[in-house]
């Protein structure tokens, strides 16, 4: 185990613990043991309980111990466990694959299985450039992104990813990508240009970046509906992806959206791009879809997609050992139940619509806080050094870490990132808490919150 790098360690972990056999995340801290889960709240060995603002990295959407989900495990486990997908498929596999596609976006028909995001950000871009191979269009290659994104850790993710920095020690291995501006009109919006003129401008440079490489020669795009981890829970402006469709449409490139972060209700809707109105060719989900309880991700794609597989070489290319696993699709299956049926996706609007409120209410006149963004149980603060100017806090103060570790103090799991990320952006703080969230649990994070930028700011 590699643990998360900057969480402040609350037990004194003896040296010989620090260099044991697990390689944790960071290579200089162990970090709590968490040893159990309750609704909203996890509790380390000590018995300190902190409350999941951030569902960890947007995962944990349905708390840390719904038994409906564990139930559904303990069964398939009971029942089978594994069954290699080289030979067989499951029936939860079937079921969470229909139950899926009932609630996708129009077109989208197929459902690929995998255990992660990265896996489904993988094998939406082998997808994409086996489509092309299928229907005889080999020339196209390379990729087109936007900076500040985030796509996973694996090789190609990493390259379509927008984050210079991450991508930097590995540039030799990365897939052929370009990267346009992302929509982030809190700095990207001129004087006096109103939001939708803005969306258009920069959906615009896909065009742009189109025609200057080639359109022959591109796969696809990719970008995130609500930006993540890189920039803090950014929706794009109104439009802004319909232009993006348009563009994809009108030169024959394949649009693949990536909600692993954002998808499965976290905004309020099953799937966030249900809100800005756009079907993609394909569509990358995770974290909410296994909710923490078993590692899944999914790749969904169009019967376009997959006709082209099926007339063509009738295979995919790709595939792990544990693509459709029994038990994970299996508790999948009841976490998208419940985010459907269940109402819990709504409860993510209702809810969100809350939390949004106070953090209007509790930080809209911060001198530190320039945004506050974000949708449903999605929401970003933007840490400035100054409102007026939007001037970042020097990223040598470690701002954001200094807000992780304060609040993880306080009892707080919230995902502050930053720092300099492409020469642009400062510091911001990610919550995406659990849907089951009540609203004292919802005044106590935001009590929190305060606390800890009130110890860093
Ligand atoms: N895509 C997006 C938008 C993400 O936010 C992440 C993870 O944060 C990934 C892909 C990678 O997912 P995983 O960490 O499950 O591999």
């Amino acid at each position: 185990l590699f643990h998360a790098e900057s969480v402040q360690s609350t037990e004194s972990v003896p040296e010989s613990k620090a260099m044991s056999h697990v390689f944790h995340r960071s290579a200089k801290q162990t970090p709590p043991v968490a040893t159990r889960g309750e609704g909203g709240y996890i509790f380390d060995k000590a018995g300190k309980p902190y409350l999941d603002g951030s569902g960890g990295a947007a995962v944990s959407c349905l708390g840390h111990s719904d038994p409906d989900v564990i139930a559904a495990i303990k069964a398939q486990a009971d029942a089978i466990p594994f069954a290699h997908t080289g030979f067989f498929t499951s029936e939860p596999a079937e079921r969470l694959a229909d139950r899926l596609i009932a609630h996708a976006p129009e077109g989208l028909d197929k459902v690929y299985f995998v255990s992660g995001g990265s896996e489904a950000v993988e094998a939406a871009l082998k997808m994409a450039r086996q489509y092309f191979v299928e229907i005889g269009e080999e020339s196209r290659g390379r990729f087109i992104a936007r900076r500040q994104s985030y796509h996973g850790n694996t090789l190609g993710a990493l390259g379509t990813g927008g984050n210079a920095w991450r991508r930097a020690q590995f540039q030799p291995l990365m897939v052929e990508t370009s990267h346009i501006a992302p929509c982030y009109a809190y700095r990207g919006q001129e004087d006096g240009e109103d939001l939708v003129a803005y969306g258009q401008r920069v959906a615009d440079e896909l065009e742009a970046e189109l025609l200057r490489v080639g359109p022959e020669t591109v796969i696809g795009f990719i970008a995130e509906p609500v930006v993540g981890a890189t920039m803090g829970a950014v929706p794009a402006v109104p439009g802004y992806f319909k232009r993006i469709r348009e563009i994809c449409d009108r030169y024959g490139i394949l649009m693949i959206l990536d909600e692993v972060m954002c998808g499965m209700g976290r905004t309020g809707t099953l799937f966030a791009c249900e809100q800005d109105g756009v079907s993609p060719d394909i569509v990358t989900i995770a974290k909410g879809l296994g909710a923490g309880y078993q590692p899944i991700g999914a790749t969904l794609c169009t019967a376009r997609i997959f006709d082209a597989f099926q007339n063509g070489s009738g295979f995919f290319q790709h595939g792990h050992t544990y693509i459709g696993h029994p038990m994970a699709t299996a508790a999948a299956d009841v976490v998208v139940t419940k985010l459907t049926d269940g109402g819990m996706a709504a409860r993510a609007a209702d809810m969100g619509e809350k939390l949004g409120a106070a953090l209007f209410e509790a930080f809209g006149q911060h001198p530190h806080i320039g945004d506050i963004r974000g949708r449903g149980m999605f929401r970003g603060l933007e840490i400035v050094a100054d409102r007026e100017t939007k001037a970042p806090f020097d990223p040598a103060l470690g701002i954001n870490k200094k807000v992780k570790a304060a609040a993880f103090e306080a009892g707080l799991i919230c995902y502050p990132m930053g720092g300099t990320i492409d020469g642009v952006q400062g510091d911001h703080v990610l919550l995406a808490p659990p849907f089951i969230l009540t609203d004292d649990q919802l005044g106590e994070l935001v009590d929190k919150l305060g606390q800890a930028f009130g110890a860093v700011l």
